[in-house]
């Protein structure tokens, strides 16, 4: 049995902003039967400490970064916790990084400085054999390790996104108790400020992200975000391990969220789903017009500034769209003026909605995913699961999960959906032409999306890879 420490900001279902929260809530249950147990620390945020009834105290801090702390131990569902419960750092209503005012916390270089040395005691003091950190927010448990006079356990960070680095003014660096030498360009530090997640990068044992395309990307300075020198560096210590989905949560033949539940063998009843979301938005009941749906955060990263530019003239010829994410304000306004000048073909809901997610993955034709870049994308997993084929651009892990409509893969029989580049507007103006004429050759449409049915979108073989590296990082260091 192996013994992992998962340090993160975010787990599903306590506190989610995004995929990291589906993976970190994931994957303990994926490794369980491989024979690795792990705990995940989380920031105790209200939200935290009210989800874990009959906690434990297991470690006691007098002052951590301005007050005293208790990490208390839980569990919820099948998941065990540790809440770090430093009341001056987490407790406030809200999102986890932002206050009221949409800004960044201004303590956040404390808060997750907090979570990093918390972790790092943890880790030692309740003798873990690893230590997983997850992106900047954790990272610094890798350097308190890196430190740490005596025994420690393996360390590994895994990014999830390389644009979220944790960077804060030099002037912090002296609080955070780390020898003077590590504020060097070969440790934290980053054209003059302080950078967590290059602080993990340089001196994990091991680095993981979440695709085996964007692991390449990232060492090459346009998605490098700056780090690619440490990442080259780093290359042969770096691994990609693609995410999966819950395929309990996602499971369209059992799925309490959507109107009518359906399976491959049972493929006609996946129609009622489109008539009910075209109901829901008010659209046209239209069983034969392409329905193309989003989910996502509505950002430049996600690239839907680009089809902002466009999704009125394809209204105009035919397509609907159906809309729900949040985020930049231009990008929400051109929705939603969209969606008011065309109503019987746009579809539009600001905000963030599990439930909602469910009903579009079900009811939609293709789910359009043009990002810019893109560590793994769960979105067009859950796409595929549900039989809605993913337009994807052609980055980081939308290349390693979606299978390109192109002559030979339908030649072949296995396409899952339609990649473009470059991730452009032309770009994207190919792609919404290629999957009008995809959908208009129905043998062809069926056979991807029977393919798309099928495609393994679960934890299994990554689960595997994890427990495989975690084992030959414990095996280092015995
Ligand atoms: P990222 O983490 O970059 O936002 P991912 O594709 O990795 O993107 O994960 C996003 C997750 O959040 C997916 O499970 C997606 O379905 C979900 N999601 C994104 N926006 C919304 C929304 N507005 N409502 C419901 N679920 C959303």
């Amino acid at each position: 049995m192996t013994r992992v420490l998962a340090v993160t900001s975010e787990i599903f279902p306590l506190v989610k902003t995004g995929g990291l929260a589906d993976v970190t809530g994931a994957l303990p249950g994926a490794l369980a039967p491989l024979d690795i147990a792990t705990t995940t620390l989380v920031p105790g945020y209200p939200a935290v400490l009210r989800a874990l009834s009959a906690t434990q105290e297991v470690m006691r801090f007098d002052d951590l970064f301005g007050g005293p702390a208790v990490v208390r131990a839980g569990t919820t569902g099948e998941l065990d916790v540790l809440a770090l419960d430093a009341p001056h750092l987490y407790t406030r209503d809200g999102s986890p990084y932002f206050g009221p005012d949409g800004n960044p916390w201004s303590d956040n270089d404390r808060r997750f400085a907090a979570l990093g040395a918390a972790g790092a005691a943890v880790a030692t003091g309740q003798g873990f054999d690893v230590l997983h950190a997850h992106d900047w927010q954790a990272a610094l448990a890798v350097v308190y390790l890196h430190v740490h006079a005596g025994a420690r356990p393996a360390t590994l960070l895994t990014i999830h996104n390389l644009a979220f680095q944790g960077l804060f003014p030099a002037s912090l660096f002296p609080q955070l108790g780390l020898p003077a030498s590590l504020y060097s360009v070969d440790g934290l530090e980053f054209w003059g400020n302080v950078s967590y997640l290059k602080g993990g990068l340089s001196f994990a044992d091991r680095l993981t992200t979440v695709s085996p395309t964007y692991a390449r990307e990232i060492t090459h300075p346009d998605h490098g975000a700056g780090l690619d020198g440490v990442l080259r560096r780093r290359a042969a210590d770096l691994v990609g391990i693609l995410n999966g989905i819950d395929e309990e949560v996602w499971n369209p033949a059992d799925d309490a969220l959507i109107p009518s539940p359906f399976s491959a063998p049972r493929l006609a009843r996946r129609a009622a789903n489109k008539a009910a979301l075209q109901a829901r938005f008010g659209l046209a009941a239209e069983s034969d017009a392409l329905l193309i749906g989003i989910v996502s955060r509505l950002t430049e990263q996600k690239g839907l500034d680009l089809l902002v530019d466009q999704i009125a003239e394809r209204a105009a010829s035919g397509l609907q769209f159906v809309i729900l994410g949040s985020g930049e304000p231009a990008i929400q306004r051109g929705f939603t003026a969209a969606a008011a000048e065309y109503p019987t073909r746009i579809g539009c809901e600001i905000g963030y909605d599990e439930a909602l997610a469910h009903v579009i993955q079900a009811g939609s034709d293709a789910i359009l995913v043009p990002s810019r870049f893109e560590p793994c994308g769960l979105t067009q997993l859950c796409a595929l699961r549900y039989g809605a084929v993913p337009i994807v651009g052609r980055v980081g892990g939308l290349v390693d999960t979606v299978i390109d409509a192109n002559a030979a893969a339908l030649a072949a029989g296995v396409a899952t959906g339609i990649q473009f580049s470059p991730v452009t507007e032309a770009g994207l103006q190919e792609a919404l032409d290629r999957i009008v004429a995809l959908w208009q050759d129905r043998p062809a449409w069926t056979r991807t999306q029977r393919n798309a049915l099928k495609a393994d979108v679960s934890w299994r073989r990554s689960a595997q890879q994890y427990a495989d590296l975690y084992r030959a990082l414990e095996a280092e260091r015995a």
